[in-house]
């Protein structure tokens, strides 16, 4: 079912710590530019989190009509460890003793994955910042031409942060305050003219892996300079909206925008959209936390993924929020009872009346209004109860799914069977028709591990959930 949109969107811009509705600069569509996956190891559903935030603009915007261009970026070189000073790719190559442009390209590939299992909108383009080096040192040689950036006496080329103009204006960390050997950025003591100064391409040294001839000697580049090049030139010297976690406010985009504004002249980008931090179940999502959650653990414990994007969006982008198994097993649930709410309707043909066009335009009224997605969640719930008739319900889902993306329309079931469980089915069939007894019966006792329960009848072997919640 088509209806016909138009609202404007609008959103808290960092800059200007404003609510600003997002502007098509150049009359044809929005230019999104997102940060995008550091592809050293797998991004944790925190990462999600910041990468669904892209898709729910997205989604919003074209559901009133307009026309997006949105462009992610792959960092597979240059991100610095603040521990230890070495590039993650590298120091993760070390560990895994693997070279590091496989282990790119594997977590890589592994990040879209996570992306379709969130139905996340792909990008137009996902630039690799291994192979835009290019690119890079023309931005470079560009910025050492306007004056701004400098030859350090160790061969690196740095920015010269007093040339920056409004320098602080993102995070409120500026210049002054910003004291010597205070730990935000990767420095070469002694090789800067001022300490805030920053690398966007440092010499080799003694490294000798993911590293690239330039005018100025071998070297690799900075995180920084990466998404000033790539952001200006795949969306045509300007940017509408700019999209990453709240962490990168301060270096990375404070940065890029002193880079990136040189360039074109005046403010490169119209609008900066940060989104807060997810924690899990009341602490920092991280490593030494121990509480590290990938989508690929919901799906073992048989929890749709799209339970994770219905509590992402139960929550402000804004405010931190603290995710529970409780709360995914909840969303779970209710997302399956409104998939077969909806396959109830299926008898009646859609009908679009006054009452169906309310409940949509205040849910998208709602999105509209700074990703409010948590009020049209709630109006979400409250359609269940919600005294309609078949086809009016049948048309509300229709028209909202593209905006939602939660597959209410699917037949898809309600809980998926991981991997690793249907290749334990396939090998259970085997088993059985080869007689081998013992091996089907261990087989059987694995898929209960998976909570699945397998039962051997005149059609052969069948399975369902052990528990169903
Ligand atoms: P990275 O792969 O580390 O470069 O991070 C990718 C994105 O995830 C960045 O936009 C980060 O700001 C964001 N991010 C990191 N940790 C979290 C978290 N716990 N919650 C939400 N976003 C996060
Ligand atoms: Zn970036």
């Amino acid at each position: 079912m088509e209806r016909a949109g138009g609202k404007e969107l609008h959103l808290y811009d960092t800059l200007t710590r404003q609510i600003q509705p997002v502007k098509v600069s150049d009359g044809k569509q929005v230019r999104i530019y997102c940060c995008g996956p550091t592809v050293y190891r797998d991004a944790h559903v925190g990462n999600l989190r910041t990468f669904l935030l892209s898709d729910l603009v997205t989604r919003t915007l074209k559901f009133n009509g307009f026309e997006v261009d949105l462009v992610q970026n792959i960092t597979d070189v240059g991100h610095m460890s603040e521990d230890f000073e070495e590039d993650k790719m590298i120091a993760q190559s070390k560990s895994e003793k693997r070279d590091p442009f496989e282990i790119a390209r594997d977590y890589e590939r592994r990040f879209h994955n996570d992306c379709a299992a969130l139905e996340i909108t792909k990008a137009r383009a996902y630039p690799r910042a291994s192979e835009c080096i290019e690119l890079m040192i023309d931005f470079i040689t560009k910025l050492l031409e306007i004056g701004v950036a400098y030859q350090g006496s160790d061969g690196s080329i740095y920015f010269d942060a007093e040339k920056a103009v409004d320098y602080g204006g993102l995070s409120g960390n500026k210049l002054e305050a910003l004291k010597p050997g205070h730990r935000y950025e990767y420095e070469e003591v002694g090789a800067k003219k001022f300490h805030a100064d920053w690398a966007l391409w440092k010499a080799a040294g003694n490294r000798k892996e993911m590293i690239w001839q330039t005018p100025w000697g071998a070297g690799f580049p900075g995180w920084h300079i990466e998404c000033s090049a790539m952001s200006l030139k795949y969306l045509n010297n300007h940017v509408d909206l700019h999209i990453g976690g709240i962490d990168l406010r301060f270096p990375h985009h404070e940065n890029e925008r002193a880079q990136s504004n040189p360039m074109v002249g005046g403010e490169a980008v119209s609008l900066w959209l940060h989104g807060e931090h997810l924690l899990f179940e009341g602490r920092k999502m991280s490593k030494s936390s121990g509480n590290v959650v990938l989508i690929r653990d919901l799906i073992e414990r048989g929890i749709d993924s799209l339970a994770l994007r219905f509590c992402f969006m139960e929550n402000r982008y804004r405010s931190q929020m603290d995710l529970s198994w409780d709360s995914l097993k909840a969303a779970h649930s209710f997302l399956a009872r409104l998939r077969k709410s909806y396959k109830t309707t299926l008898t009646t043909e859609p009908i679009l009346t006054e009452k169906v066009s309310e409940f949509i335009d205040s849910i998208v009224g709602d999105f509209c209004n700074d990703l409010d997605t948590p009020k049209a969640m709630l109006k979400l719930r409250a359609l269940e109860r919600l005294e309609i008739g078949a086809g009016e319900r049948r048309a509300i889902f229709e028209i909202l799914e593209p905006l939602l993306g939660l597959d209410l329309l699917s037949s898809r079931p309600a809980r998926p069977l991981p991997d690793a469980a249907s290749k334990l089915l396939e090998a259970r069939i085997a088993a059985r028709a080869a007689k081998d007894f013992a091996l089907s019966d261990s087989l059987r006792d694995q898929l209960e591990k998976f909570g699945v329960l397998v039962q051997d009848t005149a059609n052969g072997q069948e399975w369902s959930w052990l528990v169903d919640f």
